[in-house]
Order: structure tokens, then sequence, then C-alpha cells
């Protein structure tokens, strides 16, 4: 017996707890922290904080993910097996199975974490375990091959992570009765276009580049007037890092090329969209030369103007001039090279940009379900994780926010509703307190006063208004604010010095030093500068390069930037305001359907196997509030289900509720749980509610209704 203690203590010592729920003793920071870097030594990569799982990147294949495993933990309640993924999927499931309800699984984490990854890792897990016919099996297809497809046009190499999600992902996947996946549906939040135009060093472009022009077939490549060097392109080579080692696009073209045959892409679609790859390669490489009179004028127009399908002159026209409209007449305005160097980056970012939105679209008319019986959906959430560059900007501000905006939603849907909740049913609570950043997303959001009103402010004041006068607009407005510095109140508040043009967060996942340039441009997203040189009347919303792109005879073109569009005098809702609507929406789908976490943590910036670096760990586990999290968990209930719920669920397991109770659902619980022997610490009776301690308690229980 003490030899079985003892060999059970070592294991322990050397393998860690798998649930910190579980820890008998208060628990500190540290204590938690070893125990994660404990368990990350021994490859045991994920931990519970009771249903929530924490995940530490390994970077490294564990030989975790096979069909074995996922068939071992295939219908096993949570946590009769060691913590996985595939656990928290299957338990998901067949919550959605038994109570017919929807769910979603947040997956968080800052870049490079492991959120993409681990959204994979489910999606395959119900692509295995649910019950497949023929006609599931192609959805099921579909749903898996929607990613290489998704990854290959919107993630790229930053410093950060080879594989970064540079989109915002948003999947529901529907079930019907028997658990069959029946369709799915897809939401994307914004793309970073400017990727596409500009890399910082040691970045690249969006994969799909550079797979076409290393894996494209020879006789594509011809066609297309591309040349199998990525040398050769500009728009590929400013981050000076074509080539990666951990990446092979060879075979990752092939992937794409297989997975669009599946997802329903004809080979005119296919022969279109890479007509415009190819055609935004071409584009970078055009070069202008000032003629004369100081005016923009084109080297060559290579071959993009057949890919795209516009009659050459038109197309050269439209980059080097803009139509302005006088009373009577149309005039031609010549663009200085400056410009027209603008004008080709924005019609290249607002092409790409718009493809990828009509891939999402293909993709999800692939994905359409056609049996129109009820279904229950689990929607997964893998969005950009948090980042700070040496040089952060318009991009990383969106990308912040958002994650703000997630925190926001975690700190609602647990430490502060479930607190609530315990007032609200009447159970005696200790509260817990935590940093709720709601002060930043505010700071950020506020109607009038928030930093995405007043650069929205701003791009209404075309001419006047630059990337500094907003800065001094906010530096006016919200300079006294506790997580706003500019460089006049840098050293007066966190005695760290600030360029002229930088502002700083203190965002809830740490400090962030945006650079204001670029911000009025990016929100504007105009296929237009927005300076005071070009435009000074309503001209501003009639890009000439608009119409230039109506004429094209590329379908998928003519399909992104159709006539019907807004003309010049409606103006359409900036970037930022787009993003927040969006948002919006995002939080309101997911307040519908029942939470579950993944917390991903990055275990060092060096993207290196074996190395767990304690600062940026425990950086990490204050951020993401799992101190927090596990002081709540350890003090609540895991489990609560209202009375009538819980009681038609479970009501066959006593010959007195079964099968029908007369009484109250509250009295029927109390009768229930007494003929099943509930301990009185194990449960808490609230007003509405039964709250179980632990998740132990209702397995055995379920475990009893299966017998
Ligand atoms: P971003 O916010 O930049 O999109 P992310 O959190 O989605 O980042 P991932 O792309 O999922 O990060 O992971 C980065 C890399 O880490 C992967 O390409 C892979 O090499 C490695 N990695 C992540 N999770 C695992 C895992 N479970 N097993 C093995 N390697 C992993
Ligand atoms: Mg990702």
């Amino acid at each position: 017996m003490l030899r079985n203690m003892e060999a059970s203590l070592t294991a322990r010592d050397r393998v860690g707890i798998q649930d910190f729920v579980l820890l008998d003793a208060y628990m500190s920071e540290s204590a938690f922290l070893d125990n994660l870097r404990k368990r990350f030594h021994e490859n045991l990569i994920y931990t519970y904080i009771g249903t929530l799982l924490v995940s530490v990147n390994p970077y490294k294949e564990l030989n975790i993910y096979n069909k074995k495993q996922m068939d071992t933990y295939m219908g096993v309640n949570f946590f009769e097996l060691p913590p996985h993924i595939y656990a928290l999927a299957d338990n998901v499931f067949r919550t959605m199975l038994s109570e017919f309800n929807n769910h979603f699984i947040l997956i968080s984490g800052e870049s490079g974490a492991g959120k993409t990854e681990a959204s994979k890792k489910i999606l395959q897990f119900y692509a295995v375990s649910c019950p497949s016919t023929k006609l599931l099996n192609n959805v099921r297809d579909r749903l898996l091959l929607s990613n290489p497809v998704l990854e290959a046009f919107g993630n790229a190499k930053t410093l950060k992570n080879d594989n970064s999600s540079r989109f915002g992902k948003y999947m529901d996947i529907q079930f019907d009765h028997q658990g069959g996946a029946v369709g799915g549906h897809i939401l994307s939040y914004l793309l970073e276009k400017s990727r596409v135009v500009h890399q910082n060093h040691g970045e690249r472009n969006f994969h799909i580049f550079y797979q076409l022009v290393e894996g494209g077939e020879e006789e594509l490549l011809r066609w297309l007037g591309l040349e199998r060097n990525c040398q050769n392109y500009s728009y590929l080579v400013q981050g000076d890092c074509a080539k990666v080692s951990s990446i092979n696009d060879k075979s990752d073209w092939r992937t794409v090329r297989g997975a669009l045959s599946v997802i329903h892409f004809s080979e005119s679609d296919i022969e279109d969209l890479f007509g415009i790859i190819a055609s935004v390669l071409h584009l970078g490489n055009i070069k202008f030369e000032a003629d004369v009179r100081g005016y923009a004028s084109l080297n060559n127009d290579q071959e993009m103007h057949w890919l795209l399908g516009i009659p050459t002159q038109v197309l050269k026209q439209g980059l080097t001039h803009r139509k302005i409209e006088a009373k009577t007449e149309e005039v031609l305005s010549p663009f200085s090279v400056d410009h027209a160097v603008y004008a080709r980056d924005a019609l290249a970012k607002a092409i790409y940009g718009r493809t990828f939105n009509w891939l999402v679209n293909k993709i999800n008319e692939s994905l359409v379900n056609t049996d129109f019986s009820r279904k229950t959906v689990i929607g997964l959430l893998d969005i950009y994780g948090f980042e700070v560059f040496y040089v952060n900007s318009f991009e990383q501000f969106c990308i912040n926010y958002c994650n703000e905006k997630l925190q926001q939603l975690f700190i609602q849907l647990t430490l502060k509703s479930e607190q609530e909740e315990y007032e609200m049913e009447g159970i005696e609570w200790e509260p817990v307190p935590f940093f709720n950043n709601k002060i930043i997303c505010d700071l950020v959001e506020e109607k009038h006063r928030g930093m995405i009103s007043l650069l929205d402010e701003e791009c209404l004041r075309p001419g006047e208004a630059t990337d500094l006068t907003f800065l001094e607009k906010l530096e006016e407005t919200i300079g006294g604010h506790p997580h706003f510095v500019t460089h006049k109140l840098a050293d007066i508040k966190t005695r760290k010095t600030l360029d002229r043009g930088d502002f700083r967060l203190l965002h809830y996942a740490g400090e962030v030093t945006y650079c204001v340039v670029g911000f009025l441009d990016k929100n504007n997203d105009l296929l237009y500068r927005n300076g005071k040189e070009v435009i000074s009347h309503t001209c501003l919303r009639l890009p000439t390069l608009l119409k230039v792109m109506r004429q094209s005879k590329n379908a998928i073109i003519k399909h992104c930037f159709p006539s019907s569009e807004p003309d010049s005098k409606k103006r359409p809702e900036t970037v930022v305001t787009q993003f927040k609507s969006s948002l919006v929406g995002l939080t309101e789908i997911l307040m519908s359907k029942e939470p579950w976490y993944v917390r991903c943590i990055k275990p060092n910036d060096a993207k290196q196997p074996g190395r767990f670096d304690d600062v940026l760990v425990r950086h990490q586990v204050k951020y993401l509030g799992l101190m927090e999290h596990l002081r709540v968990r350890r003090a609540g209930f895991a489990y609560r289900r209202k009375y009538e719920i819980f009681l038609q669920r479970y009501k066959a397991l006593c010959p007195d509720t079964w099968p029908h109770w007369k009484g109250t659902a509250a009295e029927g619980v109390r009768c229930l749980i007494q003929h099943l022997g509930y301990k009185p610490d194990e449960y808490k009776m609230g007003r509405t509610k039964i709250f179980i301690r632990h998740p132990r308690t209702l397995f055995a229980t379920e475990d009893t209704f299966q017998v």
C-alpha cells in the first residue's frame, strides 16, 4: 500500500497533475507554472482547469494524433483519460447530442501558440468520429479540405509564426440528430491585405503565391507568364525570405490543387483564380517612370492585361490617370510616379482581398447543408492571436483590439457571469477579483470618444487630416487615459520614451507601441490616395480603377467588382468600423451558444521544441486569466443545469421520478439525487438550477444511466 502510494507520488512528481482543480492546496502562480513545465518536459502538453483545456505548443510532432488515439477518446468520460484535445472535442460533441443545443469552442492565445493546429485537430476528430455515409463523407472531405485552401490564401510566414493566420475564422460545423456532419459555414474576418504589397524583413507574402511559383505545373506557369523563381517578383521578396525551411511550397501546392477540385471548384474557376494570383505578381513588377512633364508612364504591361481580360490601353490608363468628373465632361488627370505606385498597390490589395472573400463564399456554397431538418452546431473560433512586433501598425491595432474583445467575452462568460450566477441563484460565494479589460475595449470603441470614432472622424476630413493630426486628436481626447500613452506623456506614465509618430496602448496582454503612419489610409481603404493634392472634391469616391476592373473578362474579377457597387456620393464604412460591427456580430453568434475553451500557450519565442521559457509562460498565464479561472473553478461548481433539464435527462434513474414526476422540478431533482446518493458537499440547490461541484459526480450518474 505504502509502496503504491510512493510510486504514485513519484509519478505525480514527474508528470504533474492533469487537472489544476484537483490540487489539494491553494495554488500559487509558481506552482501552476511548475506543473505546466513538468508536464511539458514529459511531452504532456495538455492540462485541464475543469473543462477548460490548457495547451502548450510542443513545437515538434507528438505521436498523439492518430486514429488509435481518437478511438481511445471517443465516447469516454472527460476525466477518465489523460487530458487531450480529443477529449474536449468528444465531450462537446456528446453534450450537443444529449442536450440538442449549440456550442462553440473558443481557441485563444498569442501568435504561434497553436490555435490553428488545435482547431484542425478538433475538425479531424469530428471527421473521423462522426457517423458516416457516402453523402456525409463528401461533406466531411470538403470541411477538412477547406482548411489547406484557406490557409494557402490567408496564412503567411511572420516573425512569430511560419504559418500565421492573417485573417480571423469562425467555422460552424452542422450536425444532424444522429451526430452526422451535414454541413458547415465559415465566416472570415479582416484579412491583412497590406501583406500583398509589403512584407517586413523575415516575413513572406501569403503562401499561395510561393506555392504557385514553386509548385505550379510548367504548362500552367507558361500560360500565366510566370517564371519558376520567386526572386523575380517584387511582391515576393520584400521580406527577403522567400524560402523557409519549415515550409514545402511544392507539396503544399499539390494539396491545395487537389483540395480545390474536391470543394467543387470548376476548371474555369481554377483558371480564373490563378489568373488573378499571377496578375497580382505581374502587377507588382510594373514600374513607373516620369515622362518629360513629370507624370507617370508604364515601363511595360507584361501579361497582366490578358490574364485579367482587360484591354491594355484601358488598364494602362487606369494605372496612370484618374478621371475627374467636371460638370459636363470627364477630364483625365495624370498621376505622378508616386501616385501611380500607390494606385498599383491599392489595386493589388483590392484584387486579392476581394478574391479572398469570393473564395470563402465559394467554399461555403460547397458546405451548404441541403437537409433542412433542425440541426445543432459546434462553432470553432480560430482568430489571429495577440501580436507585438518591432513596428506595429493599423493591422496589429485591429488584431489586438479583436483579442481584447475575445478576452472580454471570456471574462463575461466565465469569471463575471459565473459569479453573478451564484449570487442570483442564492449560492454562498466569496468573490474572486480579476482584471476586467472592459476599460481597454471602451478606450478603443466607445462612441464619440473612443479611438475608432476619432480615427473615423479624421478620415472624414480628406485633405486636412493626416496621421499626425489623428495622433494629436488622440492626445487631446484620451491623453489622460491610464491605458494610453503618447510621446508627450511617455516619460511621465511609463518612463519609456516614444517617437513622435507613435502611441502606446497598455493592452491586457502587454504593452504595444503603434506607429501611426498609414492609419488613415488603411482605414479608408481607397483605391486612391487620400492626400490633399489628389482629392479635393467628390471624385474622391470615383476611383477610376474600379471602373477599369469592371471591364474584366475574368469571371471572379467581374463578380468581385460589380457595377452595382456604392458610388461616390455614399460614404462606405471605414475598415475599422466594419471590423467593429463584424465583431459585434460574432459576439452575438457566440453568446447564443454554450462555450468551451482552449487556451494555447507559447513556450518560447524561438519556435524550438523542449524549451520552456518561464518568464514568457508566466506572462501568458497571467494575461490569459488562468489563475483567476482556476480560483473560480476551485471554489465553484463545474456543472449546472436548470432543474427541468436535469430531471428530464435523469428521471429514469429513480423509481419515484419515473416516468412522471408530479411535484416541482426542484423537488424532483432533490428526490432523484437522494436516490443516487449525492453527498452534501458534491452539489448545491440554487433557485432554478442544480450546481454540481465536480464533473466526476455527473459522469458517475451518466454511467449509471448507460448501464
Ligand atoms: P497565429 O495567431 O499566428 O495564427 P497560431 O496560434 O494559430 O498562431 P499555429 O499556427 O497553430 O499558431 O502554431 C504554430 C506552429 O506551432 C505550427 O505551425 C506547428 O509547427 C507548431 N504547433 C502548434 N501546435 C502544435 C501541436 N499540437 N503539435 C505539434 N506542433 C504544433
Ligand atoms: Mg493561426
